[in-house]
């Protein structure tokens, strides 16, 4: 048979927009579990795009320990339903704008988390995926001095730090003691406290082999928990932010009246703990920071994980042991 195809809708002319497939690779799980029931899945739908969302075409993920925590069912009360493609954060290019969206548009370069309540009613479809599809006000511009895999770490954990100083009334002139300065939000807690907060002083704790990392990043004082009990150390600190799950020794050299912002485990008066809220704006008030180079994203050495690597990515970050962010990159 012969169709006779008018010349407005050949191909060449309907593929104006950017191609969009239908179907997408992404990682999914459909039982909570440990690593093994993650699932390379070939097919999975491409998210719809909501008025105010985008859709990213994603070029880098990367791994938070609430993915592992939620993948093993301990939100299951307020997560999404299964099954799950996770990831919360993602750095990509916009192939997709809703009705609604203003100030982004195809192909602009974007970071960002993509679920604006990381426990309650996290997105269904994460960013481990091809495809995600992200509310327009929870993502910024990539700063262009940084790669898509630099990026991808930086938005929940940033956004924690940046929420987390905030939260204790950090300001210029103070002093902060933070716990696990060498993990994915230590390490962005100690550079915003010093570069953005205008902290009198950064003191930070890791492992021997992390120590000189801490030194680098702008910390004072760089404390080997291995050597010392920082808890028994006579000096005392405005704020001490507390990235390990050490809550009750915290509250033992904070200044009277200072603060104590805990991200995990148990709470000792008076210490409190908050769960981040995704913020574009925070990000994008960050930007300069990033890049005049004040503030450096710290990929774990041991990544970028390719995307068929995600298992060993995960298995990777649930050691407790990253460095800095661990990073899915080309996706
Ligand atoms: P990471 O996996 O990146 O942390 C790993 C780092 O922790 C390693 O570098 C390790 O250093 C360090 N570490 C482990 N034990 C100790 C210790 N006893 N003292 C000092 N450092 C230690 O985790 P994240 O930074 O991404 O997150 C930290 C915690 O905060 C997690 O529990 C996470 O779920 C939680 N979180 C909570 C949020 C909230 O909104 N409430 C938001 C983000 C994170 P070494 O190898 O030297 O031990």
């Amino acid at each position: 048979r012969c169709v006779a195809t008018p010349a407005s809708s050949s191909p060449a002319v309907a593929a104006v927009a950017t191609d969009v497939p239908a179907k997408m690779k992404a990682w999914a799980y459909d039982e909570y579990g440990d690593t093994g029931v993650l699932k390379l899945d070939e097919a999975v739908s491409v998210p719809a795009v909501g008025d105010d969302q985008v859709l990213v075409r994603v070029a880098a993920a990367a791994l938070n320990p609430v993915d592992s925590k939620r993948r093993m069912g301990k939100f299951k009360a307020t997560d999404s339903p299964l099954p799950t493609v996770p990831g919360y954060d993602m750095a990509g290019v916009v192939v997709k704008v809703g009705s609604q969206v203003k100030s982004l548009k195809e192909g602009d370069e974007v970071y960002g988390h993509i679920s604006e309540k990381v426990l309650e009613g996290p997105k269904q479809f994460g960013s481990l995926a091809e495809y995600t599809a992200v509310e327009e006000k929870l993502v910024a511009l990539k700063p262009k001095n940084i790669d898509f895999a630099q990026a991808a770490g930086l938005p929940l954990a940033i956004e924690t730090a940046h929420e987390g100083l905030e939260r204790a009334g950090f300001s210029a002139g103070k002093s902060i003691l933070v716990l696990g300065g060498a993990g994915g939000v230590g390490s962005l807690i100690i550079q915003l406290a010093k570069q953005v907060f205008g902290a009198s002083k950064v003191a930070a704790t890791a492992s021997s082999p992390k120590l000189e990392l801490l030194k680098s990043l702008g910390a004072d004082v760089a404390i080997d928990y291995t050597k010392e009990n920082f808890e028994d150390m006579p000096e005392k600190y405005d704020v001490v932010f507390d990235a390990v799950g050490q809550g009750d020794k915290a509250v033992k050299v904070v200044k009277e009246g200072g603060s104590v912002v805990v991200l995990t485990g148990a709470v000792t008066p008076p210490g409190f703990r908050f769960v981040v809220t995704s913020d574009g704006s925070v990000l994008a008030k960050l930007n300069p920071y990033l890049e005049s180079g004040k503030v450096k994203p710290v990929v774990d050495p041991k990544g970028p994980f390719s995307f068929p690597q995600v298992v060993e990515a995960f298995s990777y970050l649930e050691t407790g042991r990253a460095t800095g962010k661990v990073v899915i990159s080309p996706i």
